[in-house]
């Protein structure tokens, strides 16, 4: 081919044009197409290049397609293949209509019918399309044709390149491209027509004969960057569904800073390392002393974009946190030296890889994606089989030149170091440092340590599970100490559950109207599907504040703490659980590392735990705890005298919220012998239900009947407690419920539940109705007891309480780091 253009052309053409590139995403229906235009004529000069890729996840159909043709012809039945075709035509034919009108239309439309009877043709077995390049080259055809011709419809001066028309490689598995006749091919194209924007398809070249190869998946950015080196273009601009290159993957990751400048060595790393955001061959063809890459925002146009250049002067600084879920381990024997080398020499290079010189072992970490190449290339390599692969590992690392000079290399080897750590080593460069863990990877942890890192202020997500009475009380609580609650971190709401429906936002709540948003917005959903999804919320830390009366929820408790989570419980159900499952519990709890709180159990918002906990870390022992622990029985035995029917006071209480919802639970004493067991257990006491001395207030011809049919029933208890009261009577007292442990001489423990018979003058047959007492014996307080009274029951109070452990919580975790 001769040069036709003249060299001010060329220069003309190195000068003013730059390279633009949309991926799929960017394509994705009509809409992204009108966008992509917008932006073409607003951010790109008049005769700029744009390369793009298949619309959508066109490249993906068609290798379905393939895939089911290929299937057809074993079994005969392409009916598959013939579905998925016409998926795909309608899908283009759509894009065209909704785009396009009157004479291009027809035109267009006129081209891709055309296209579609070669592929049906192909599908009934005819030769027009020749193999699977040329097959996936038109999706990007398709792509470039549409979008020019929707820029000429829209008065644009435009025109779209097959890229095969310049673009000649020999064919390889990476095809190694023929540069100069690419170059003169593209320009002989360009330059005649400055003032033409050009769509070029991305992905796609051919050979020197003509046929079509293709650069490898998701090979439109190396398509860019590489026809941007062809014209000696000072920029090519990648356009993305995200502003630039982020400190950490902004899908995963809370709080990720965007970057301003990259570094070619840390962009290529980063790449290397298997971040999402540019292919490694991107930056190949590159000539780095002129030209820049900007990744920038096709959806915000207006936010900051990331330049990638020749910036290695500048201060180091760790830069982004990237991470591999699936990496593969290759141990091979080192004794083996001819499969060393063939390692040592292989283009594909490892994450990272090192020796255990002692064990005769080299190490070489991939990514996952590579496996299947690996194999094959083991199957020609390794007759002797010292090779073996070994899975379940995960990679994280630090990008940034110079790294270890950086305040954030300590930083991420002791967080690192806090998990099941195989193996650290800094990349030869000293342009990131690798871990590969033998554990998987959450989001939690990426987001624990991106916040470590990068100095974040620290997040907690909050799943509020229970949405009646106490629930509602502390949300309204809650958006009222909203911005008090967010000094520490950065708090937020991200599930309210009832038993069967959710409303999960990862991004928080808005609580503005919370109920009716969660009458439209709540979904079905399993408590224990949900539970392995938490540790992906992109928060430092997650809390479940179990405001139920569930023991379905408090099974759950291990489960929750193994995911990641802290608990608030206001349900009694776990910390009066049987001794066994209290003790797994226990040990979970701890195994995680989470924290528990559940100071609302006993006496509601009384400060009861606070009291214990600080005079046992002072140095005392608690001997006995005594009193009415139940503001429910206060209330109804304060109340009660010879004038009064018990069940009238049974259903009063019941209306004003005062009960269980069942208030048998009351009358049977499970609801104090709970909290019995938690207070015993809250100063280490072992005691389980079996060890307590209950006398039950409830008849046991009532306790199994329905609910109603029990509230109707109620009077049949009455008479004895009549009886009850005059036999207190006779010696001037009153009947009350009490509940009491003590621990004895010899370390047992004494616990009881039952009515009691009160001198009329004591303080305990005086209190106002409702209100709880503790009254504490210790070693310091052996001649005047310790009391503590005051509600012990009441939304206001419970949620108040709730409060109080979520602070709590916020100091601790503040504190952790
Ligand atoms: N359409 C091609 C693919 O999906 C190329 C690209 O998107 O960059 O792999
Ligand atoms: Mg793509």
């Amino acid at each position: 081919m001769t040069l036709e253009v003249s060299t001010a052309q060329i220069e003309a053409v190195a000068e003013q044009v730059q390279v633009h590139k949309f991926g799929g995403s960017s394509l994705a229906d009509a809409y992204c197409y009108r966008r992509v235009a917008r932006i073409v004529t607003e951010y790109a000069g008049a005769s700029d290049l744009v390369v793009v890729s298949a619309a959508g996840d066109t490249t993906n159909r068609i290798l379905a397609i393939i895939d089911a043709k290929e299937e057809g012809d074993e079994t005969d039945d392409f009916g598959m293949a013939e579905v998925l075709l016409k998926q795909l035509e309608k899908y283009q034919h759509g894009l065209i209509t909704d785009l396009l009108s009157g004479d291009i239309l027809t035109s267009v439309m006129e081209a891709s019918k055309q296209d579609f009877s070669r592929w049906w043709n192909w599908l009934a077995g005819g030769e027009e399309i020749k193999n699977r390049p040329e097959l996936l080259s038109y999706g990007e055809l398709w792509s470039a044709r549409l979008l020019a011709a929707l820029l000429q419809q829209q008065g644009i001066r435009a025109d779209y390149i097959d890229a095969r028309s310049f673009l000649v490689a020999d064919d390889a598995p990476e095809p190694l491209i023929r540069v100069e006749i690419s170059r003169e091919g593209l320009l002989n194209r360009i330059a005649p027509h400055a003032g033409t924007r050009f769509i070029v398809t991305g992905f796609i070249c051919s050979d020197p004969n003509g046929r079509s190869l293709i650069l490898g998946r998701n090979g439109s950015d190396y398509s860019a960057t590489l026809v941007g080196s062809l014209i000696d273009s000072k920029q090519v601009t990648i356009w993305k569904d995200v502003a630039g290159v982020y400190s950490a993957d902004p899908r995963k990751v809370e709080r990720v800073v965007s970057l301003p400048i990259l570094d070619w060595r840390e962009a290529e790393e980063l790449a290397r390392l298997g971040s999402p955001v540019l292919h490694p061959r991107t930056f190949q063809p590159v000539n780095r002393e002129r030209m820049v890459i900007a990744v920038r925002s096709s959806l915000k146009v207006e936010n900051q974009q990331t330049r990638i250049g020749q910036y290695e002067d500048t201060e180091p600084t760790g830069k982004v946190l990237t991470a591999l879920a699936d990496v593969v381990l290759f141990r091979v024997d080192l004794r083996d030296a001819k499969l060393i080398e063939a390692f040592e020499e292989l283009d594909l290079t490892p994450l990272i890889s090192w020796n255990e010189i002692a064990q005769h072992q080299a190490y070489y970490a991939y990514h996952q994606n590579h496996q299947d190449y690996m194999t094959a290339w083991l199957e020609q390599v390794d007759s002797k089989n010292n090779a073996s692969q070994l899975t379940g590992y995960a990679m994280l690392a630090l990008v940034g030149n110079r790294i270890q000079e950086t305040e954030q290399f300590g930083v991420f080897k002791q967080e690192v170091s806090e998990q099941a750590l195989r193996r650290l080593a800094l990349t030869p460069d000293n342009n990131a440092v690798v871990a590969i863990l033998e554990q998987k990877l959450d989001n939690r942890l990426l987001n624990r340590i991106h916040s470590q890192l990068f100095n974040h202020r620290r997040s907690l997500g909050v799943l509020v599970v229970g949405r009646g009475n106490i629930g509602s009380a502390w949300l309204s609580l809650y958006r009222r100490l909203r911005e008090r609650i967010n000094e520490q971190m950065d708090v937020r709401i991200i599930g309210i559950l009832n038993s069967t429906q959710m409303w999960l936002d990862y991004n928080g709540l808005d609580l503005t109207d919370w109920q009716d948003q969660f009458e439209r917005l709540a979904r079905p959903y399993e408590m224990s599907q949900l539970i392995p999804e938490l540790p992906n919320a992109p928060y430092d830390e997650l809390v479940m504040l179990d405001l139920t009366d569930a023991i379905a929820v408090a099974q759950l408790y291990p489960s929750f703490f193994a995911n990641g989570l802290h608990i608030i419980s206001a349900n009694k159900r776990a910390g009066a659980s049987n001794e066994s499952q209290y003790s797994e519990i226990r040990t979970i709890q701890q195994e995680y590392q989470r924290e528990w709180y559940y100071n609302t159990t006993v006496g509601a918002g009384l400060p009861l735990n606070y009291a214990l906990n600080d005079l046992r870390n002072s140095g005392d022992t608690i001997r006995s705890i005594s009193g009415i622990f139940s503001g429910t029985m206060s209330w109804l035995f304060e109340n009660f005298n010879s004038e009064v029917n018990f069940s009238d006071l049974v259903r009063d209480a019941k209306q004003r919220g005062l009960t269980e919802p069942d208030p048998r639970e009351d009358l049977s004493c499970q609801d104090i012998i709970r909290k019995l067991l938690i207070l015993a257990r809250e100063i280490g006491l072992r005691l389980d239900w079996k060890d307590i001395d209950v006398d039950s207030l409830l008849p046991e011809h009532l306790a199994e009947i329905p609910l109603d049919e029990f509230m109707q029933r109620l009077p049949e208890i009455d008479e004895g407690m009549q009886d009850l009261y005059a036999d207190a009577q006779k010696t001037g007292k009153v009947p009350r419920l009490l509940a009491s442990f003590a621990v004895q001489d010899d370390d047992t423990v004494r616990a009881r539940v039952g009515i009691e018979y009160i001198p009329e003058g004591d303080m305990l047959a005086n209190l106002i109705p409702g209100e709880n007492i503790f009254v504490i014996y210790t070693d310091w307080y052996h001649e005047m007891p310790l009391v503590i009274s005051g509600p012990g029951a009441g939304k206001e109070v419970t949620a108040g309480g709730v409060q109080s452990d979520l602070n709590q919580l916020l100091s601790r975790l503040a504190k952790a780091k």
